[in-house]
């Protein structure tokens, strides 16, 4: 009989190709995946340090754990990826039920820990692969780097699997080493993958349906690759050649961005190639140079402005957005303004706000103190939110009666929760009740410039590229209606002041 595997994924998206991987993996070892925790025989948490939030879920998840541990010993419990990776043995003390640990740059020994736990039985040893502790970085780095590029390969890719979008990677771990970030120690420097494994994946993906592709890397578009001749494959290229070599990929993204990295030959790819999207998460974090030098983010504000302005400047219809910490050690109110300047002047589509808490592991916690009240944080957090919003709102705004092309992710959840709580919905941006025809409902998606869109059609457009005409738009999202199958195919693309077709 095959054990049953419930596995947990937090924070960021390559948290979730991780899980996807190592899924794959264990499936391949005679594992079967299941939603019912209780019923587990290997409970995993892939877990997230960045933010305060994701940990403490996952501290909670342990301890609720704990009872079910004592009433079936032979219950395997692991936590795998960045907090694994950064409180290492420690986390044993604080969760003695917990018996596996493994970072995320050691996933390709997973199936091997799980394995061991498992036949080893109630007394088992605990199995740990963690960076930290085996040094990677030294003479054994060629090996791990290979081993990890075939846990990456080994992913199994089929047309039963019905998905529209995937992740595939690009790069793994970080240089970079911003102050208040543990992603440097927790996945280890960056490390490129050879571009044709990339490429052949992305074939293999769009082979069997899948619509759109987001490259990943910590700093996606660093990416670079040494051959043995001595050539080398730039981010530009890359995209260059994906775009080439799987024409039938309609959509290609990658995130996330690091400004200071942007070239402008990067930037001519995306312009150059159709079917890539004109969207940038590039995170500016902070609009002070004084902020953004303790942050150690290696770029000035007027740089970021630069790389703003040469994007539109390539092409106007690109959207951008953002990322910002507010109450970071030492800001002021002046520092604060010039992020909410920022903020005005950019023009992000969406801006992902973040107060600040010093995170163990992390520069920041050691070299400076938390001083800018909680009250101080909640207030700048909400204005440059206000701030935000309004300028979303604006830009949304824009696409009213414009047809935008979009990519069905499914039918919308706040319906499905209306739905299920009420027996009734209520569609559109006016929140009016709306009579549906018996096959439809309210479906969200996605347009090239990463918007949420809503709209009114059938379940059976999940995953499929359709038009909808916009009428209704608010900060977040725009609504609109289904063009059907006589849409145009030329669509509209968000901007910041004109309109261009641009065609994914
Ligand atoms: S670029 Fe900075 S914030 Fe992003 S993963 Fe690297 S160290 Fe962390």
């Amino acid at each position: 009989m095959k054990r049953k595997l419930y596995l947990e994924t937090f924070g960021c998206q390559m948290n979730v190709l991780d899980s996807e991987l190592v899924l794959g993996q264990l499936r391949a070892h005679g594992y079967e995946s299941t939603e019912d925790r209780d019923r587990a025989d290997v409970i995993l948490y892939n877990t997230c340090s960045v933010r305060e939030h994701a940990e403490q879920k996952v501290w909670s998840r342990l301890g609720e754990l704990r009872p079910q541990k004592q009433q079936r010993p032979e219950l395997v419990i692991g936590v795998i990826g960045c907090m694994a990776e950064r409180d290492g043995v420690d986390l044993f003390r604080r969760y003695p039920h917990v018996d596996l640990l493994c970072g995320p740059g050691e996933l390709d020994k997973l199936t091997q820990l799980v394995h061991n736990a498992v036949v080893t039985g109630s007394d088992r040893p605990r199995q740990t692969a963690l960076m930290g502790s085996n040094t990677r970085r030294s003479a054994t780095l060629a090996a791990a780097e290979d081993n990890l590029e075939l846990l990456d390969l080994s992913r199994s890719i089929n047309s039963e699997d019905d998905v529209a979008q995937a992740y595939v990677r690009i790069t793994r771990g970080c240089n970079k080493f911003c102050s208040y970030c543990v992603v440097p120690y927790t996945r280890g420097p960056e490390v490129h993958r050879p571009p044709q494994n990339i490429i052949d994946e992305v074939k293999r993906l769009a082979d069997v349906g899948v619509r759109e592709v987001t490259l990943l890397g910590q700093t996606v578009n660093h990416y670079h690759f040494r051959h043995d001749d001595g050539r080398q494959t730039t981010f530009a290229q890359l995209l260059y050649d994906i775009h080439e070599a799987v024409p039938h990929l309609p959509r290609l993204r990658f995130v996330t961005s690091f400004p200071r990295d942007f070239t402008n030959e990067a930037l001519a790819a995306m312009r150059d190639c159709p079917r890539i999207c004109r969207y940038l998460h590039a995170p500016a974090q902070h609009g002070s140079d004084r902020i953004l030098k303790s942050m150690n983010r290696g770029y000035t504000a007027g740089q970021y402005y630069d790389f703003v302005d040469r994007a539109r400047e390539m092409m106007s219809d690109i959207s951008i957005a953002s990322d910002f910490i507010v109450g970071f050690p030492g800001e002021t109110e002046d520092d604060f303004e010039l992020t909410m300047e920022m903020v005005r002047r950019c023009r992000f589509k969406n801006s992902f706000i973040f107060k600040y808490s010093p995170r163990p592991g992390t520069v920041a916690i050691d070299r400076f103190v938390d001083d800018v009240s909680d009250a101080d944080k909640r207030s700048r957090n909400n204005r440059l939110l206000a701030v935000q919003q309004e300028v979303s709102e604006s830009i949304n705004r824009q696409m009213i009666d414009q047809t935008v092309r979009v990519l069905v992710e499914g039918e919308s959840k706040l319906v499905s929760r209306q739905a299920a709580n009420t027996g009734k919905v209520e569609l559109g941006w006016e929140k009016r009740p709306v009579a549906l025809a018996a096959d439809e409902t309210q479906m969200v998606g996605r347009t090239p410039g990463d918007q949420v869109v809503v709209f009114s059609g059938p379940l059976s457009l999940k995953g499929q590229l359709v038009d909808v005409r916009i009428n209704g738009a608010k900060n977040l999202t725009l609504f609109g209606e289904y063009c059907g199958s006589k849409s145009p195919r030329q669509t509209s693309s968000i901007t910041a002041g004109s309109t261009i077709a641009h065609s994914v």
